[in-house]
């Protein structure tokens, strides 16, 4: 460590700073340094992974696989809803494994840089002019550091408003949420965005009884609509309580300890805790940004050119969720990447047009491509096939009762224009049709190949199946008549 302190101060040692140590700069990193720059990475946090690893994305999948594993939810369809692995499931019994996985990743993330070189400091950084950054350490030394290029990666962090009273305890936000103490009985969750609706569903199945409060009048707008209708169905089916078009005035936990949320028409809602998943923002704030001549819209966004990440600085790139949608650790991963090539003038693809959503709720939804609303603004005549696990052999064996796969085909090309999946295994799914969709395959991939059996890959097949019975049947074009009459001319010789 002391090397690379002595290093940082060195004018220019480094060819690339990253600022932020999440999916965007790691990958950016990463990548700068297979290209064989020299690479500093400054992370503010004890330790490197960002958000994604340490209050994100990892521990809140981390407890969904302990909330089903110990919860016995994957066995229910068999055994009855009274079904339990474990009787009394503790705050304990949540963070045990998720501490055991996050040591994990960050190890070998530290591996990952140390394999290939690159430089780490623990601190946080701030311009103080376009080429050079101040880092204040946790022992409070500074330490300056230069380069050529800088890749600004510093993510996102929970938007806390002032009528929420935060008090870490009973009123938390979604990095909070991952120190529980105790596990509530009742629950209201404020946001039925991605991370409302994830933990909403995963306290859920801990028998928790949630409540959860939306502003809108819909769940998981972008989602393809009868997915979300049947999601929501599932959420209401186990008692999940969901209150669309409601605003919150206050949110605070009284005397007595009991969690209070009053909306903005005079009702309450009373529970012993309040999760607020409403919305986060840049983490700009302490970035300088002043001294390199930039500026964050009013929710700490940067823009970039969406093509190469750069920003209106031409040497300083940012990638990841500082700049806004999509805002997932999939995406930031490639934003980093491509980021860090165009950074030293390396050609790098942009990503295409369509890439999947993961939304780990229980049960998970997963979409590609364009939902039947989005095929119907373009214009584009298209059908649907459908597929229920329950009518895969798999889906039996599993003991699934719920969940279906979605298909949406262009009727004139037969192109498969989009894949929306709710159920078990709905993120491993989607892989399938996303490649089919962005190789611009169609509908005969899916009759003509075979899958294996027994799987819930099966699904493609059956709705592929359930489209092909409702599409126009075609016609062979002029062209295959002609080259069939020429095969058997042929073969008559
Ligand atoms: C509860 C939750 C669940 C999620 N689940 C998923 C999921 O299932 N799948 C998915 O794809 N995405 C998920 N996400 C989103 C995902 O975590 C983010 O998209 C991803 O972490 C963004 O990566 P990033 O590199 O932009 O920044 P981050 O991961 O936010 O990392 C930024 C890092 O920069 C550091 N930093 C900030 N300012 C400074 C500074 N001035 N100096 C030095 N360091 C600084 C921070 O300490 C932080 O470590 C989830 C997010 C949340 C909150």
């Amino acid at each position: 460590m002391a090397d690379i302190h002595r290093r940082a101060h060195e004018a220019r040692a480094h060819d690339l700073i990253v600022i932020g140590s999440g999916p965007a700069g790691r990958r950016a990193a990463i990548q700068a340094a297979k290209l064989g720059k020299r690479v500093l990475v400054v992370e503010q946090g004890r330790r490197v992974g960002g958000v994604s690893v340490h209050t994100g994305t990892i521990p809140s999948k981390t407890l969904r696989e302990t909330v089903l594993n110990l919860s016995g939810w994957r066995e229910r369809g068999f055994y009855g809803a009274a079904y339990r692995v474990k009787q009394d499931i503790g705050a304990a019994d949540l963070l045990k494994r998720l501490r055991i996985t996050l040591d994990h990743e960050v190890e070998i993330l530290e591996h990952q840089f140390a394999r290939n070189g690159v430089d780490t400091v623990c601190g946080s950084a701030r311009f103080t002019d376009p080429h050079q950054v101040e880092i204040v350490r946790d022992d409070g030394e500074t330490v300056v550091a230069a380069a050529d290029s800088f890749i600004i990666a510093v993510g996102t962090r929970p938007y806390r408003p002032a009528h929420i009273a935060f008090d870490g305890r009973r009123v938390l936000d979604s990095d909070e949420v991952l120190d529980l103490q105790a596990i509530p009985r009742q629950l209201t969750v404020i946001g039925a965005s991605v991370i409302g609706v994830e933990y909403a569903s995963i306290f859920s199945a801990l028998d928790i009884k949630v409540t959860l409060l939306e502003p809108t009048e819909r769940l998981l707008p972008f989602v393809d609509h009868e997915l979300a209708d049947e999601f929501r169905h599932d959420l209401r089916d186990r008692g999940v309580m969901l209150r669309f078009g409601c605003k919150v005035a206050s949110a605070y936990a009284d005397a007595g300890g009991r969690c209070v949320v009053e909306t903005e028409d005079g009702r309450e809602v009373a529970s012993d805790m309040v999760l607020f998943a409403a919305g986060r923002v840049g983490a700009v704030d302490t970035l300088g940004l002043e001294a390199c001549g930039l500026e964050a819209d009013s929710r700490g966004r940067l823009a970039v050119d969406p093509a190469t990440f750069r920003t209106a600085a031409p040497h300083i790139f940012a990638a990841g969720d500082v700049i806004g949608f999509p805002s997932l650790a999939s995406t930031s991963m490639e934003q980093g990447r491509i980021a860090a090539c165009h950074a030293f003038g390396e050609p790098a693809q942009a990503p295409p047009e369509f890439f999947p959503y993961g939304i780990y709720s229980v049960p998970e939804i997963s979409t590609i491509g364009l939902t039947e609303e989005q095929a119907r603004e373009r214009g584009i005549p298209y059908e649907c096939g459908v597929a229920r696990f329950r009518e895969t052999s798999r889906g039996h064996i599993m003991g699934l009762a719920s969940g279906f796969l979605k298909m949406i085909f262009a009727i004139e090309t037969r192109r498969l224009l989009g894949v929306h999946i709710v159920g078990e295994g709905a993120t491993e799914l989607i892989h399938i049709g996303q490649a089919v969709v962005n190789l611009e395959g169609t509908l005969d991939y899916f009759v003509e190949n075979t899958f294996n059996y027994p799987t819930l890959a099966e699904a493609y097949k059956i709705a592929a199946l359930d489209a092909w019975n409702r599409l126009p049947k075609r016609q062979p074009s002029t062209v295959v008549v002609a080259a069939r009459l020429e095969a058997a001319r042929r073969s008559a010789v």
